[in-house]
């Protein structure tokens, strides 16, 4: 039997230390929420957002997704423009777990239910706005999320071409000094994004799991139930035609 003191100690002890801040830039943080750095940050002009609690930041689910706590609770019209499109949010929505809980001791990691008919996180302040995503300088694959996506395909994709460009230097530029250095080169195709590239987006949906990626909220659901599914149970599953017109959500 448990007393009321020990179980109010037990929940005392497991109370998470982190919380959201909002940056005088505007960006969202989650950083500690002990009084003392509470009061260290807003002399530096942090403004704590109480109302979407506490989060727990002791797992590498949990550091990856420091906005998931905010997001579930209905916090997302707090995050500035700015920091939707560096989080690549427009073109890949989080998934918001419909366990409604957060992280903590005893809710380590979602379980395959938590995304059980899951809804991609919806932000208002993308209204109207067509974000189409960064587009790799050198080929025409699909535009990536963010920046540090698209500059990470480059670095890997590209390693050579990018090493042959100067910082701000174009890709038009870099394609006609590469041409004019060595009396024309092979060089990569030129990207050529069609009108509807926005829908060719592919994988908006990443399963908080394992590290694949689908491009329906449905298609993810399905996925996560296989995790759940005791090997010798798992059934193949017929391979369904990509729908990616419904993958983005096209604003109207
Ligand atoms: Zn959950
Ligand atoms: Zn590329
Ligand atoms: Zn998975």
């Amino acid at each position: 039997m448990t007393t009321d003191v020990e179980l109010a100690a037990r929940v005392d002890s497991a109370r998470p230390t982190s919380g959201y801040y909002r940056q005088p830039d505007g960006w969202i943080t989650v950083s500690p929420i002990t009084e003392l750095e509470q009061i260290q940050y807003e002399k530096d002009g942090w403004e704590r957002l109480r109302k979407y609690g506490r989060v727990e930041m002791t797992n590498a689910y949990a550091v990856n997704h420091p906005l998931e706590g905010l997001l579930m609770r209905g916090g997302a019209e707090e995050l500035c423009l700015e920091q939707i499109i560096q989080s690549g949010f427009p073109l890949t929505p989080p998934l918001i777990p419909v366990c409604d809980r957060l992280l903590n001791q005893y809710h380590k990691r979602h379980d395959p239910e938590c995304w059980e008919g899951a809804e991609p996180a919806y932000f208002p302040q993308l209204e109207g706005r067509d974000f189409r995503g960064y587009q790799c300088r050198f080929c025409a694959t699909t535009p990536h999320p963010t920046q540090e996506a698209r500059d990470q395909h480059e670095g890997v994709a590209h390693k050579d071409e990018k090493s042959g460009i100067r910082t701000g230097e174009t890709l038009a530029d870099s394609l006609a000094t590469a041409l004019k250095e060595s009396g024309g080169v092979s060089v990569a195709p030129k990207a050529a994004p069609t009108p509807d590239s926005e829908l060719q987006t592919r994988n908006p949906y990443a399963c908080g799991i394992c590290p694949e990626s689908f491009t329906r909220a449905a298609e993810l659901t399905k996925h996560i139930k296989k995790h759940q599914e005791p090997a010798d149970e798992q059934e193949e599953e017929p391979v369904e035609e990509l729908d990616t017109e419904s993958a983005t959500g096209t604003p109207a």
